[in-house]
């Protein structure tokens, strides 16, 4: 239903929870933000409020890098459990989903017999494919760039790889998803109500392409892994 990000020089729990608040009128039935501290990532999720959140949250991590979301369900009941971020067998990748992947069922038969999977969500299949891809060796970005060439349906996605706490990678497919940008800092939301009140410098992602989001630069390719450049725009809300 609704997505943020932040990388950049603060810390990043209270900005995703406040960015989840800004999202919370357009209604959902759980919320979770990962967030990712030297090499280790922290999943906190809770169905229900954003306010049952904060109360699972721990504040004394420190953590500059961090994704966060809001589900409406669409596939599995709301729990705790179905919640996002989802993550990887590994536990190396972490992924926000809003969307629906279509042919999530024949992705599975086809490539995650092996993997046993811990949520009822079609998101969970996309978080599997990029472990499975990276562990056959590709780089994240080609790992996560194969994913999006065989996913079917909606999306707009923010993975975190546990081995680089430099990057948020996005992508989208017939569901909004913007990148925020500050001075010393970048963002990542659906909506840009969510994000309002640190930037209202936005860059609008198009369909299909894999945007690197550091805390300094945001590189959009397409799936050719080619780079495009695309100006911000400035959006007004009220904060
Ligand atoms: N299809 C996903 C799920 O059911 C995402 C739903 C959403 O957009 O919130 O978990």
């Amino acid at each position: 239903c609704g997505i943020v990000g932040y990388i950049g020089n603060n810390d990043s729990k209270e900005i995703l929870l406040k960015g989840l608040e800004k999202l919370e009128y357009r209604g959902y039935d759980s919320a979770g933000i990962a967030v990712l501290n030297e090499s280790k990532v922290q999943v906190f999720k809770e169905k229900g409020r954003i306010a049952d959140l904060r109360n699972t949250v721990d504040f004394d991590v420190l953590a500059h890098v961090g994704i966060g979301h809001t589900r409406w369900a669409t596939h599995g009941v709301p729990s705790t459990v179905n919640a996002h971020p989802h993550q990887s067998t590994s536990g190396r990748f972490t992924l926000v989903h809003n969307g629906v992947i279509e042919n999530y069922e024949s992705l599975k038969r086809e490539y995650l017999q092996g993997v046993s999977f811990i949520s009822d969500t079609d998101t969970e299949v996309i978080v599997q494919l990029i472990g499975l891809f990276a562990g056959e060796g590709l780089a994240t970005d080609e790992a996560f760039r194969k994913t999006l060439t065989l996913l079917k349906g909606s999306y707009a996605l923010a993975l975190l790889d546990e081995q680089d706490n430099e990057t948020i990678y996005v992508a989208k497919n017939k569901s909004p998803l913007l990148v925020g940008l500050g001075e010393t800092f970048n963002v990542v939301a659906s909506d840009a109500m969510a994000m309002i009140q640190v930037t209202d410098q936005y860059v609008e992602l198009m369909d299909k392409e894999l945007v690197i989001v550091k805390e300094d630069k945001v590189v959009i390719q397409n799936l050719n892994g080619e780079i495009i450049t695309r100006d911000p725009y400035t959006a007004e809300l009220d904060a």
